[in-house]
């Protein structure tokens, strides 16, 4: 489905598994969302480091209860499997832990599904303490209930009589471990987090703005962050590239300044466990003054992924922020679709984080609505402050400057939280009217 362009000439991560891959095509799907769902699993393969040795889609009225696809077909992929040596089978789409079991034993080989396939790669690409805690937790939160063949049953009867058989005790034992455990990560990720407040909370002092990146993964949201700050944010054309949260203070064309955080990439179906898990991740999101929802306008399935998006948004309670939509990647786009997509709701803005095409426009939307809250003042400040003197001109915009007796005065416009704080030296201050155009979208 991917256009030509985007076939990736990045080396390959080392292959180390390969995989053949595995879906259930309901009557219910179209084509259309068979092949983009197939098409992701092969990227997430990828991401991971297997290599598809061929695809296996089977067409069925329903879901088989036991081993999602049907008897005849197990024994065909058992085959399929022998004779291409294949290593694992991802199956795209979500497994009961005793679907799992039972097609990794009818199979012989390992059973992967969606979810276990995304946070394997999770677990390779967190890079912060807080971030494989994260992965840990849902991992073992994703395996407790497929320790055993009888699976959540077993889990919500909890121990006890009728729960225990042969090589039950060590069952029991491996997940009183496993709970013990998941209670520590938990608790870590608890302590994590409360640092992580307060340092957002040191950040944002003097109430610099702050802006979320979201959008759906290899969007471009990296690449944004980097043509935005002008620096060097890791960017790769791999699912997943950012799992931890980065933030990068950004200047505004009118002297002013945000801070902008790139934020894990949203997917199709991102499973509901991993979206608690990265909840603190998003919760980014949701404490950000603005969002810039970020989309690869060159890929034809722009409007589902946007959908995707918001419904993580949704799922997040991300409501009543101003949202900016900026379709990227207008380098590869069609002109033509680029210019029905444009004609969307929220006047949303074409840009190339590759080739800044659109940046300025962006920076300056970006400005308007931020600076719905500054203020024009005129502060007297004495010169043996020089620290306040300097929290002007780092955090706001100095308009003209002269000196009195022993007194600095500047002329700037501020944030008014930060004119709040200098109250004191505060002689005249009037609010700076926001451009007409600032668009405040409500996210709908
Ligand atoms: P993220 O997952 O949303 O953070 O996406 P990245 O910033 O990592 O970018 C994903 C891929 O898209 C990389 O290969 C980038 O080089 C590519 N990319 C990003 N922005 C643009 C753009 O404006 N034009 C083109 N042609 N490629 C882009
Ligand atoms: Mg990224």
């Amino acid at each position: 489905m991917r256009k030509p362009d985007k076939v990736i000439n990045l080396e390959r991560p080392p292959v180390v598994e390969s995989a053949i891959l595995v879906r259930l095509a309901l009557p219910s799907d179209s084509d259309d969302e068979i092949e983009e769902s197939l098409e992701e699993m092969r990227r997430l393969a990828w991401t991971a480091g297997a290599e598809v040795l061929c695809t296996v889609v089977q067409y069925r009225p329903d879901v088989c209860p036991a081993t999602l696809i049907g008897s005849g077909k197990v024994k065909e992929l058992r085959a399929t499997c022998e004779e291409l040596e294949a290593d694992v089978v991802l199956v795209d789409s979500d497994l009961t832990p005793t679907q799992g079991s039972k097609l990794q034993e009818a199979l012989g080989v390992k059973v992967l599904d969606r979810t276990q396939l995304i946070l394997d790669i999770f677990a390779q690409r967190a890079q912060t303490n807080e971030g494989k805690h994260q992965v840990e937790l849902a991992q073992l939160q994703y395996a407790l209930p497929r320790l055993t063949g009888r699976g959540a049953e077993m889990m919500r009867l909890g121990a006890g009589i009728g729960t225990r058989g042969p090589g039950e005790q060590k069952l029991e034992v491996d997940r009183r471990v496993i709970r013990k455990r998941i209670n520590r990560l938990k608790a870590d990720l608890d302590e994590i987090r409360k640092h992580r407040r307060l340092q957002r909370k040191c950040r944002t002092e003097g109430s610099v703005g702050t802006v979320a990146l979201v959008g759906y993964t290899n969007a471009g949201k990296s690449s944004l962050l980097n043509a935005l700050t002008e620096s060097h944010t890791h960017v790769e054309d791999k699912l997943f590239a950012t799992l931890d949260p980065c933030s990068r203070r950004c200047p505004l064309p009118n002297g002013g300044q945000v801070i902008i955080t790139d934020t894990v990439g949203f997917i199709r179906k991102l499973p509901h466990s991993l979206v608690a898990a990265f909840r603190a991740t998003l919760e980014e999101v949701n404490e950000a003054d603005l969002i810039l929802l970020v989309a690869d306008v060159s890929h034809e399935m722009v409007a589902e992924h946007i959908a995707a998006v918001n419904a993580v948004l949704d799922e997040i309670k991300v409501e009543n922020k101003p949202i900016i939509r900026v379709f990227n990647k207008i380098d590869v786009a069609d002109p033509a679709f680029v210019r029905t997509q444009l004609h969307g709701p929220g006047d949303p803005i074409a840009v190339s984080a590759k080739t800044g095409e659109g940046i300025e426009k962006l920076l300056k939307r970006i400005e308007d609505v931020v600076s719905v809250q500054r203020v024009r003042v005129r502060l007297r400040i004495p010169q043996c402050e020089a620290g306040i003197a300097g929290r002007v001109y780092q955090e706001g915009r100095v308009l003209d400057r002269c000196y009195e007796d022993n007194s600095i005065l500047l002329d700037a416009e501020i944030d008014a939280a930060l004119a709040g704080q200098m109250e004191a030296y505060v002689e005249r201050s009037e609010p700076v009217a926001p451009s007409l155009d600032a668009a405040c979208v409500q996210h709908a």
